[in-house]
């Protein structure tokens, strides 16, 4: 691997495709696949990653919010692209970039249906949310004889497809809660769909859901974390291989007596001579406060040096004392050689975050 000269998140496109097979064989072969490429694809190049996924064959994206969707357009992004959480003023903007938006409320199909027929559109193609027991977003169980006669009343809008989240599909201990979700989703099924013209694309795993209930891939899965090497247990994360690796570099060594302090706020106290080294790269690159104190470490040369003391917005200090190393040399955060799981866990958060919380200031290098 190539030696950094600076703070990188190197992307290796490889490893994807390796996540997007492994992931692909876990579901029969007329099952679509929607890549969830939100938050800059989990903190790492929303248009490299769909650009790569769509040439292998991914049939769908997702993204969180309507200026995800048009950057991934302007990206130059083909394949349809679900936007998981539009507001009703964005509904103009959804249609002009061809985005299928997530309905999730009567206020947003009521407002949806506005807008398309302001507009003069017919079937106009939408996903409606159901809420299934996370109650985040969805529309309720008992909503859905209101939403076929909403449906029944307009021209302008078609249900393309019908979906769910689950709340804890990797939790073995919620098992029986999310069969109740399932349930919940075949109970809405039910209902709607000898009301509706036309078969929608049924969708409700996501990646933990992909992996652990097979039974419920529908139509199709949604998978995000999965796609960028995580599995949510360490089982599948052997499986996986991840995408992203955050690599820095020593600028400085420092050699602190006994009693002095490295830091703002003094936030490491030296209890015997220790040798520094000072990173480029701190809680504005999305390397926050929570990891500094020495709840977790770094890689360098090969050996854990843990971060000491508060983490400063564009630099952090780590420990390497009795480390054989150098300014300039080569600091690893996470990815194919530490996991950014075990880097998350350590200082009590998840990949998820961690991952996502890497800043655009960071320069991206994509290879593979
Ligand atoms: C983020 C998200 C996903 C992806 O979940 P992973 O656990 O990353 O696979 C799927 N569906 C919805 C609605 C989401 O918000």
């Amino acid at each position: 691997m190539s030696q950094t000269s600076e703070t990188v998140l190197e992307i290796d496109l490889s490893a994807l495709e390796h996540n997007y097979n492994y992931l692909r064989s876990k579901l029969s072969p007329n099952t679509k696949m929607l890549g969830v490429v939100k938050a800059f694809a989990y903190g790492s190049d929303s248009v490299a990653i769909a650009k790569r996924l769509s040439k292998i064959g991914i049939d769908y994206f997702a993204v969180a919010y309507t200026r995800e969707g048009i950057a991934l357009r302007k990206g130059g992004i083909q394949k349809p692209i679900l936007v998981l959480h539009p507001q009703s003023t964005n509904f103009e903007e959804v249609i002009e970039n061809d985005l299928l938006p997530n309905i999730y409320s009567k206020f947003t199909l009521e407002a949806f249906i506005e807008t398309a027929e302001k507009l003069q559109l017919k079937k106009y193609p939408i996903h409606l949310k159901i809420n299934t027991g996370l109650n985040r977003l969805g529309f309720d169980l008992d909503e859905m004889n209101w939403i076929a006669e909403t449906l029944a009343s307009t021209e302008s809008v078609k249900v393309e497809g019908i979906f769910s989240h689950l709340a804890a599909s990797e939790d073995e201990a919620e098992r029986d809660f999310t069969k109740y979700q399932i349930e919940n989703y075949q109970k809405a099924l039910d209902t709607l769909l000898p009301q509706l013209d036309f078969p929608p694309i049924r969708h409700l795993c996501n990646t933990s859901g992909i992996i652990n209930y097979p039974e419920a891939h529908y139509d199709m899965v949604r998978t995000g974390i999965g796609l960028y090497g995580f599995g949510n247990c360490a089982e599948e994360d052997k499986k996986l291989k991840p995408v992203g690796t955050l690599k820095t570099i020593i600028s400085q060594i420092h050699h602190i007596k006994k009693g002095e302090s490295v830091g703002y706020n003094r936030g490491f106290k030296a209890a015997s001579a220790t040798k520094t080294a000072t990173l480029p790269l701190g809680h504005a690159d999305g390397i926050n406060r929570i990891y500094g104190k020495e709840k977790t470490g770094v890689l360098v040369n090969g050996y854990h040096a843990p971060i000491i003391g508060n983490v400063c917005m564009d630099m952090l200090m780590i420990d390497i004392s009795g480390i054989d190393c150098k300014e300039g040399d080569e600091v690893i955060l996470f990815g194919k050689e530490k996991s950014a799981e075990e880097f998350a866990h350590n200082a009590g958060t998840i990949s998820y975050e961690l991952i996502t919380s890497i800043s655009q200031r960071v320069k991206r290098k994509l290879i593979n």
